[in-house]
């Protein structure tokens, strides 16, 4: 009798350990780009959430307590890195006292480095002058490509976390990665036939974006990634968007975009739009498919 109740007894928590919710994962993220990645990875085997919000500049957030709390929880932290983080995210680490998230622990990973950045920089590093790009151009995310590795990425380390759910984490993130690449295509299609091959942004935050999709960005209004753009730097903007014959400005939404009212009375001919550059940066930009699929319409002048 005993044995049976045993037997029973092991059964049941066979059972209740294959439900979901007595196994999910709390994982938490930087960004909400990183937060819907884990969440088409990991579905409901994981509890996600984000740090910064997608409406916010993701180099200044604020590194508020009950962020610390939420990280004193976390089986694992997901940053980008690259430095994106740089100036709030020590803080946050530093007040979860959480060693599973330690820097270098299997529960901390920083999925930049690992998608071959751009414009990294050779010879002397400085944050001197006010880069706040000195490891290369940490918004990776934007790339559809990019996140499809990172989704990879992502999976396998949920896997060495969660093991049984290890092949289904991983069959996750293939099939992210193949719908995105499928619909890159069409993305592709349309920006090609929009005619639409060069861009200014605010900040070098559609890098990715862009060069993805074989537009180019010859100009930023900042006169360097983090610093605000001057009047001397606005000229100088304004006579390239001229003899360049940039047909479009795309200002992240985030950013004051009251710096292209000169721009417009220059060059009236240019489009100038604001645009969410990540997950929930707008309303309807619930996934980063949305948000690509926003990006494009906007520059194809299919959106209003
Ligand atoms: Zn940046």
């Amino acid at each position: 009798m005993k044995t049976i109740s045993l037997l029973l007894l092991g059964a049941l928590v066979l059972v209740c350990r294959a439900l979901p919710a007595e196994a999910r994962l709390t994982v938490i993220t930087t960004t909400t780009d990183l937060r819907s990645v884990v969440r088409e990875v990991g579905g409901d085997a994981v509890t996600a959430e984000a740090i910064g919000r997608g409406t916010q500049d993701p180099h200044f957030v604020e590194a508020k307590p009950s962020f610390m709390l939420k990280a004193s929880k976390a089986d694992l932290l997901i940053a980008v890195g690259l430095e994106l983080e740089v100036g709030w995210l020590p803080s946050i680490l530093r007040g979860a006292r959480n060693p599973r998230i330690k820097p270098g622990n299997p529960g901390y990973l920083e999925v930049g480095p690992l998608v071959d950045p751009l414009e990294v920089k050779q010879g002397n590093l400085s944050r001197a002058e006010g880069d706040v790009h000195p490891f290369g151009n940490p918004h990776v995310l934007l790339d559809p490509f990019r996140a499809g590795t990172i989704a990879v990425k992502i999976a396998e380390r949920l896997g060495e976390l969660d093991p049984p759910n290890a092949s289904r984490y991983a069959e996750g993130a293939v099939s992210f990665q193949k719908r995105l690449a499928e619909r890159t295509k069409d993305w592709q299609a349309r920006l090609k036939k929009s005619g639409v091959r060069k861009v200014v942004t605010y900040h070098k935050t559609l890098t990715y974006f862009l060069s993805r999709f074989n537009i180019e960005n010859p100009a930023i209004l900042e006169p360097k990634p983090g610093i605000p753009p001057t009047s001397g730097h606005i000229l100088q903007v304004i006579s390239l968007i001229r003899d360049a014959k940039v047909p479009l400005i795309l200002v992240e939404n985030y950013f004051d975009p009251t710096v292209t009212r000169k721009i417009q009375q220059e060059v009236p001919s240019v489009r100038i739009h604001t645009v969410p550059v990540a997950v929930e940066g707008a309303p309807g930009v619930t996934t980063l498919e949305e948000l690509y699929e926003h990006l494009v319409s906007t520059i194809e002048g299919s959106r209003r």
